[in-house]
């Protein structure tokens, strides 16, 4: 690897010292441009794997491995702002787990968080692509950005995870549990400028669903 500068007004520096010339890189090596520091790190270096390891645990979900919150939060606003630069779709699924608290109570608290883990894999297994970003947003919510996905695909994999839970023998403790989801979609179109909107319009979506009797998908209407 190395580094150039392509004729900047305010230069790049190599260990504080301004380069004249393409120059190699070494481990360690600071790069400043304008107001941002690099470190550079080769693949497979020591340091750089801690790095990745913590970046890795601040983004995660420990007990399910989903992505967390705070990594959503933030994906679900830069999807946003590309879609409004570049109009590719976007969708976003959120689905929350109906009568949970009646579950815990029924089968104990360790029996839910078996579901919570044991949802999550089935999740993760069937059907989350690559792009789209798999989430644990709070306790029994869980949330799917999408993105290259219109409304009518998103609704249709939404319908599919909906069956896919409701056909799932989550087994525990020799007992079958009872479990499903009700599902809310929307995407990205007029009216949406921020993840915020986008993720009001699939969550209002969702109270549809539990209002319409659990265990279905309703998405987004004017
Ligand atoms: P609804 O169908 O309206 O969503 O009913 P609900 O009981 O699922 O909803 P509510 O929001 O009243 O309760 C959510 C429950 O989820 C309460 C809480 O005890 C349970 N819960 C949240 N996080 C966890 C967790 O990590 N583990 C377990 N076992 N339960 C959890
Ligand atoms: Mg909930
Ligand atoms: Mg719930």
């Amino acid at each position: 690897y190395e580094v150039v500068d392509a004729g900047s007004r305010n230069g790049t520096f190599l260990n504080n010292e301004k380069i004249e010339k393409q120059t190699p890189l070494k481990k360690g090596d600071m790069i400043k441009i304008g107001s941002v520091a690099l470190k550079f790190l080769p693949k497979g270096d020591p340091e750089r794997l801690t790095y990745d390891k913590l970046n890795l645990e601040a983004n995660t979900d420990r007990h399910t491995g989903c992505y967390n919150k705070t990594y959503f939060n933030n994906k679900i606003d830069i999807e946003v702002k590309k879609s409004k630069v570049t109009g590719t779709p976007l969708s976003l699924i959120i689905f929350d787990l109906d009568h949970f608290k009646n579950l815990n109570d029924n089968y104990g608290h360790d029996a839910g968080d078996f579901v919570l883990k044991d949802m999550a894999e089935l999740i993760r297994n069937n059907g989350v692509r690559d792009n789209d970003v798999f989430a644990r947003y709070g306790g029994e919510e869980f949330v799917i950005l999408l993105p290259k996905t219109n409304l009518k695909q998103s609704y249709e994999i939404a319908e599919r995870l909906r069956k896919l839970v409701e056909g799932h023998d989550f087994i525990y403790d020799g007992s079958k549990l009872p479990v499903t989801a009700s599902i809310g979609v929307a995407d990205y179109r007029k009216g949406v400028s921020t993840g915020t909107d986008l993720f009001k319009r699939a969550d209002g979506a969702v109270y549809k669903s539990k209002e319409g009797g659990r265990n279905q998908v309703n998405f987004y209407r004017e």
